[in-house]
C-alpha cells in the first residue's frame, strides 16, 4: 500500500496523513472544495470532485488503495468510493469518526432529515442556533425565516438569509468556555447539530446540557454495508502500515 489515496476534510483525515507521511508512505489527501481556505494536511493534496464513480475509478490508477476519512455526513463520497474500489480491486477503509449516540442527554431531540430538525427546532424556541453547516441552512429557512436564529458556520453562505438571522463565521476545534459564551450571548432557546461526534465540537454540547438548552441533533446517513471500518486514526494507521 505505497500509494494512498485518502478522502478527507476532517481533522482525522489531517491527523492520518501527519502519521502516514512521518511513516515514509506516499499519501495523497484528495479534498471536495469546499472551504475557502483549507487547512491542510501533510503530503500531497488533490482539491476537487472526481467527476463521480467513473472519475474516481479512472483516478484509482495511481494509487495501491484508498482510506475514506470523510466526514460522517459525506454520504455520496463513501458511496463512490465503495463503488470505485469494488470495481478496480482497490483495498477501501473506512475511518468513521465515533457517533454522539452514546453520550446523548434527556434533553436531546433526535431527527431524520433537516427538514424535521428545523420543524424540530421552530417547535422548541425562538432563538435557535445552527449549527449544522453552510449548504444545509437552506433547509431551515421555510420555518426559521422569523425565528432570530443564529447560524455558525466556516465560509458564509451562498444563500441570502432572513434579516432575523445573524451569521457568524469561525471554525473548530471549540473550548466549553467560548461555547457557554455564544449561547449566552445570544439569549439561545434550543441548538441544532447534526451528529458529527468526536471531541472538536463537543464542547457545544455541553454548554447547552450545562444551560439547560435542547438539542436537535440530525442522524447520519446509513453507511454501505461490507466496507471495512475503524474508529481511530492508530487503527487506520495499523491498516495502511500492516494490511490489519
Ligand atoms: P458529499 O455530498 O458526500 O459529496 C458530494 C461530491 O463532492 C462527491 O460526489 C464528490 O464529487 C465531491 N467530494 C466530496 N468529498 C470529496 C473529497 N474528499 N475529495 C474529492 N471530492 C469530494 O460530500 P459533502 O457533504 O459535500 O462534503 C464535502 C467534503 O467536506 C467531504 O470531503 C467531507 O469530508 C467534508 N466535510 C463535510 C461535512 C458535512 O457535514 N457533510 C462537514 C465537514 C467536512 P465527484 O462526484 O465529482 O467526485
Amino acid at each position: 500500500m505505497n500509494r494512498l489515496l485518502l478522502l478527507g476534510g476532517t481533522a482525522e483525515a489531517r491527523a492520518l496523513a501527519d502519521r502516514l507521511v512521518t511513516a515514509g508512505v506516499d499519501v495523497t489527501t484528495s479534498l471536495a472544495g469546499r472551504v475557502a481556505n483549507p487547512r491542510l494536511p501533510a503530503g500531497a493534496v488533490r482539491i476537487g470532485g472526481f467527476g463521480g464513480v467513473d472519475g474516481l475509478r479512472a483516478a484509482l490508477a495511481d494509487y495501491d488503495a484508498v482510506v475514506d476519512a470523510t466526514h460522517p455526513f459525506a454520504a455520496t463520497m463513501s458511496r463512490h468510493a465503495v463503488a470505485a474500489c469494488s470495481a478496480t480491486g482497490r483495498p477501501l477503509l473506512r475511518l468513521e469518526r465515533p457517533g454522539w449516540a452514546e453520550r446523548a442527554r434527556p434533553s436531546w431531540q433526535w431527527a431524520d432529515t433537516h427538514q424535521q430538525a428545523a420543524a424540530a427546532a421552530a417547535a422548541l424556541g425562538r432563538r435557535p442556533v445552527l449549527t449544522i453547516g453552510r449548504q444545509q441552512l437552506a433547509y431551515y429557512l421555510p420555518e426559521l425565516a422569523e425565528a432570530a436564529v443564529l447560524a455558525r458556520v466556516v465560509d458564509p453562505p451562498s444563500i441570502a438569509v432572513p434579516p432575523t438571522w445573524t451569521v457568524v463565521t469561525d471554525r473548530g476545534p471549540y473550548a466549553l468556555p467560548g461555547e457557554l459564551a455564544l449561547l449566552r450571548d445570544h439569549r439561545a432557546d434550543v441548538v441544532v447539530t447534526k451528529d458529527s461526534g468526536g471531541e472538536y465540537t463537543w464542547p457545544k454540547m455541553l454548554a447547552a446540557d450545562e444551560l439547560g438548552l435542547p438539542v436537535v441533533v440530525v442522524r447520519r446517513p446509513d453507511r454501505p454495508a461490507g466496507v471495512p471500518t475503524v474508529y481511530d486514526v492508530e487503527q487506520a494507521v495499523a491498516w495502511v502500515l500492516t494490511g490489519d
